[in-house]
């Protein structure tokens, strides 16, 4: 199928970038990658009359360290954070979940940004990303703001975007001291294919005992969900009587619909095996 045409606008500063959708209004939408947002056209699922290329603006695809983390520019496609030895270095999870996505061709072309701001509810990055406990910075008409990534996803396809806001950078704390993480990504239909669910579990221990556990899911509910309560597992051995406390919470936060990669019912049974996947991983290896 044919794509509608549209003018394309190509701002050369965030300022400009914002002003234009805030002039075009529902007209307009930020074009990145375009991956997604390409297909959703040439499909006519939508109609944009006017893109603003962000690809236009200089410097916001840089991948650094800073003194408390790394900052990973909005149009930084995956495959460079993939490759990017500063995050291979300091938290290989997120190069793993980035690298995880799709196949090479994707991963040249679809941005960090993009790919939170479209806000599937089954995207690999953002488990990861809460388990860091992420913030991304964002710029609109109103200047810039900071929010906590778990605060950014409202549903399916919705974000704490407001008109004329343009995701800016991800902003990923450095992993707690001795701690490690693990992403693991469960396809139901083919190895490059969306996640049916993806897992990420952060843990740090002190003299085999937890100090710290974090664990978020992608692909069970509308949005990502960062799994609260875990509080209690610290200072405990994480024994089977542990992890089943820790299962009956995931199950609790939870919300799967079913759909092309598995039933409801499906998805709750596969996610007890990926959590106890992952915290055995992690337990066994820190
Ligand atoms: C074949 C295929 C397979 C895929 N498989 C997976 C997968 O397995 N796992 C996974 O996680 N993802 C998967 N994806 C999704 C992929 O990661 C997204 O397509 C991609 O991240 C979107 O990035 P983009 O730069 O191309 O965004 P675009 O298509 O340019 O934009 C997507 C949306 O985000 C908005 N947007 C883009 N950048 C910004 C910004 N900086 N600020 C505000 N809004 C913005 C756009 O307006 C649009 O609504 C797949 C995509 C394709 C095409």
């Amino acid at each position: 199928m044919t794509i509608r045409s549209f003018d394309l606008l190509q701002p050369q500063s965030l300022a400009e970038a914002s002003d234009l959708l805030v002039k075009h209004g529902d007209d307009a939408r930020p074009i990145a990658g375009g991956t997604t947002l390409v297909i959703l056209m040439k499909q006519r699922a939508v109609y944009y009359p006017c893109l603003v290329d962000l690809q236009s603006i200089p410097g916001l695809d840089g991948i650094s360290e800073e003194r408390d983390g790394i900052r990973i520019g909005a149009l930084a496609t995956h495959g460079a954070v993939e490759r990017s030895p500063v995050v291979r270095n300091s938290m290989p999870v997120v190069a793993e979940a980035f690298g995880k996505i799709s196949n090479v061709r994707v991963r040249q072309t679809a941005s960090v940004g993009g790919n939170l701001a479209h806000a599937d509810y089954r995207l690999d990055p953002p488990p990861a990303l809460l388990a860091l406990e992420a913030e991304v910075s964002i710029f609109g008409p109103k200047g810039s703001r900071a929010i906590p990534l778990r605060d950014f996803f409202r549903g399916m396809y919705e974000t704490a975007l407001e008109p004329g806001e343009i995701l800016v950078d991800v902003k990923i704390p450095f992993m707690p001291e001795g701690s490690k993480a693990v992403y693991l990504k469960y396809s139901a239909l083919s190895a490059n294919d969306w996640p049916c669910l993806g897992v990420a579990a952060l843990l740090a221990k002190d003299n085999g005992r937890c100090r710290e556990l974090r664990l978020a899911l992608g692909g069970v509910a509308m949005t990502p969900v960062l799994i609260r309560g875990l509080e209690f597992a610290r200072g405990l051995n994480l024994s089977d009587a542990v992890v089943d406390e820790v299962l009956g919470k995931v199950d609790g936060q939870i919300s799967p619909f079913s759909d092309l990669r598995g039933s409801e019912w499906y998805k709750r049974q596969m996610v007890r095996v990926f959590v106890k996947r992952a915290i055995a991983q992690l337990d066994s290896g820190t």
